[in-house]
């Protein structure tokens, strides 16, 4: 479980989240929506520990993520992340690129490394392009490519932030259809998403936010068809 208690974070004089409130439960699959700047991809580092707060808690699995007792390394293992985009060591195998973190960040031997890589490649949709040049992918082979490259380390938890959102609008689908996989695998998940009808299709919950602030939050149809806030309101509409 993720419990996100009144987290507030401040970059500067810019406070960019003002007292998020957010719980995920194991198998939950949220979607958070929202305009630029709204603090969207700062709440995942915060997260996983990348980034420090201001006040506030939050918690994986009881344990708190920026308290200094934590060892963030371990914590971050159960936390996998992924970005628009995650520059691939060139001279470096697919399988090779898979392999690293399993082998240096968790000690498995390289046989064993190997197998968990082909493994998480092939359930990506990558089984063919083991020994292939990361630079020799399309955009969405790349992005799978960061997908199993978290999942290798067989965390708990996945964070996406705007995974298809550097990607041709002809490869978004095949990436949307790998997060759904994991959702409907029971990956519990948290996904920063401009994709409305992922964001439908895939959801336990959506979360709206505005200026640091999570205006709303509920199911997919009631936010989409019944959105509360009025800021809600108007993003819908300029998105559709
Ligand atoms: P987008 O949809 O454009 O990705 P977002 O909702 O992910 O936006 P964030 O990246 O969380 O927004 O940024 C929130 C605000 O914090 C923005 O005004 C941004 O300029 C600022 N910000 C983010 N990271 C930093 C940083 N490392 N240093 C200073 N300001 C930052
Ligand atoms: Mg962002």
């Amino acid at each position: 479980m993720i419990e996100i208690q009144n987290v507030h974070k401040s970059f500067g004089q810019l406070e960019v989240l003002k007292g998020i409130d957010l719980t995920v439960q194991k198998g939950e699959v949220v979607t958070v929506i929202g305009g630029s700047g709204s603090g969207k991809s700062t709440l995942l580092t915060c997260i996983n520990g990348l980034e420090p707060i201001d006040k506030g808690k939050i918690l994986v699995d009881g344990t708190e993520v920026h308290a200094k007792t934590t060892n963030l390394n371990k914590l971050r293992q159960k936390i996998g992340i992924v970005f628009q985009q995650w520059n691939a060591f060139p001279h470096l195998t697919v399988l090779e690129n898979v392999t690293l973190a399993p082998r240096k960040v968790l000690g498995i031997g390289k046989a064993e490394a190997e197998a968990i890589a082909e493994k998480q490649l092939k359930h990506v949709g990558l089984g063919e392009k083991l020994s292939t040049y990361p630079t020799r992918l399309s955009g969405g082979q790349q992005q799978r490519m960061a997908i199993a490259r978290a999942l290798a380390m067989s965390p708990d938890y996945m964070l996406f932030d705007e995974v298809t959102s550097a990607l041709d609008p002809q490869l978004v689908g095949e990436v949307l259809e790998t997060l759904k996989m994991l959702a409907e695998e029971g990956m519990t998940m948290i996904c920063v998403t401009h994709e409305m009808a992922f964001a439908r299709d895939v959801s336990d919950r959506v979360a709206y936010f505005h200026k640091g602030i999570m205006a709303e939050i509920g199911a997919p149809d009631q936010l989409f068809n019944d959105p509360q806030h009025p800021e809600t309101r108007k993003f819908l509409a300029s998105v559709r």
